[in-house]
């Protein structure tokens, strides 16, 4: 077992602390990653102040990890010492079920193993990236394109595949108009991603103050949602609606800026239930979704194709004491577009 460094949640209320954790021992198909930085997703807060539901504490998170290799089990063939690796949102899954033989080991049916607050495979609760080395079975452990910085490539393991993949799904693309709704972390990558796969983009945020930034990233416009009128202006319009929201929105509102056989695909996760009129989805032949994640394959595609396009995550890089401080701006809506840790500051 190796203690090593991170922060962790003492409760649902307190502030994350300085904290030791244990990782077990290298197995045969286990790496050692040295982390380097670990993005901080909305997710991490919803789960550590128990949004939803009840987690074990203390409590380590973070699920956008990047790092170094610096140890492999004896029968590892995929990764090498001092690979650049990444880890996002799971670690394990059954690899048995139609799900995960289909590369879809996101939706296991028997359950993924999440990077944090999981039940792991000796029965332990998995804790995740604000730390400083983790160990993961090779088949989850990503390969991070040489070109893409550290610390700006973190968050693709999360914020990047989970847009990636509906945008993907639903065939975003040249020739069809793809709204945004927030422009958060998850938000300013799928703006990005979906502008780099030849899709017309819209962002929907609540005001105006960010569209400079939208239009670099790649939108071709940009509306606040705080003016009524955005909604008459923009209805019937869209293929594919990405909300990434963290809160509950009026669902319909959004739902008639579909056009014809249009789909808007819920990634974002609040804790309540998200009321809709079933007449809003009449209308159009509308259909409302939700994505998860991505599947291991498609996380390193995303890479892959982020290298090639040039995209990475625009970040602000914090030092681990002022978690709690990003906790409080992330809740405001206050980041451009994710913050980062650097854990050599632990
Ligand atoms: P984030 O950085 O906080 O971004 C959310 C954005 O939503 C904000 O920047 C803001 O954008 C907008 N927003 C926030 N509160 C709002 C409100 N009350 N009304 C309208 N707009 C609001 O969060 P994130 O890390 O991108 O995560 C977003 C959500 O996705 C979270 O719920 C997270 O748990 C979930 N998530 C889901 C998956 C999945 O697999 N489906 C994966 C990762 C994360 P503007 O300022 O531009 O309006
Ligand atoms: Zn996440
Ligand atoms: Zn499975």
């Amino acid at each position: 077992m190796l203690t090593v460094n991170a922060y962790a949640a003492p409760s649902a209320t307190e502030p994350l602390v300085p904290a030791t954790i244990e990782r077990r021992d290298v197995g045969p198909r286990d790496i050692l990653i040295e982390i380097r930085y670990a993005g901080i997703c909305h997710s991490d807060i919803h789960t550590v102040r128990g949004e939803w539901g009840a987690v074990a504490y203390p409590l380590t998170v973070g699920h956008e990890i990047v790092g170094v290799v610096a140890e492999v089990g004896a029968a590892v063939t995929k990764h090498a010492l001092g690979d650049r690796v990444g880890v996002g949102c799971m670690v394990n899954s059954c690899r048995e079920c139609a799900n995960c033989l289909a590369g879809e080991e996101q939706y296991c049916l028997n359950g993924n193993v999440g990077t944090y607050a999981a039940v792991d495979r000796d029965g332990t609760i998995t804790q995740g990236g604000y730390s400083t080395h983790i160990v993961v079975d090779e088949d989850f452990v990503l390969r991070v394109p040489e070109s893409i910085p550290y610390e700006a490539a973190a968050p693709l393991l999360c914020a990047g595949i989970t847009t990636y993949s509906p945008l993907r799904h639903w065939k975003a693309g040249p020739g069809s108009k793809v709204a945004v709704v927030g422009l958060g972390g998850l938000g300013h990558m799928a703006v990005k991603l979906a502008h780099a796969m030849g899709a017309e983009v819209t962002v929907l945020s609540q005001s105006l103050s960010k569209a400079d930034d939208g239009r670099r990233m790649g939108a071709d416009h940009y509306f606040a949602t705080s003016d009524p009128a955005t909604f008459q202006t923009l209805k019937n319009s869209f293929d594919l609606i990405i909300n990434t929201v963290s809160a509950v929105i009026d669902l319909d509102a959004y739902l008639r800026l579909l056009a014809l056989d249009g789909t808007m695909v819920n990634v974002g996760a609040p804790p309540e239930a998200l009321p809709l009129h079933v007449f809003t989805l009449f209308g159009n032949r509308r259909s409302f979704a939700g994505s998860g994640i991505g599947g291991i394959r498609e996380t390193q595609e995303m890479l892959d194709f982020c290298a090639e396009h040039g995209l990475a995550c625009d970040i602000e890089v914090i030092a681990p004491d002022q978690i709690n401080e990003a906790y409080a701006r992330l809740e405001k809506s206050d980041v451009r577009y994710r913050f980062v840790l650097d854990m050599a500051r632990i």
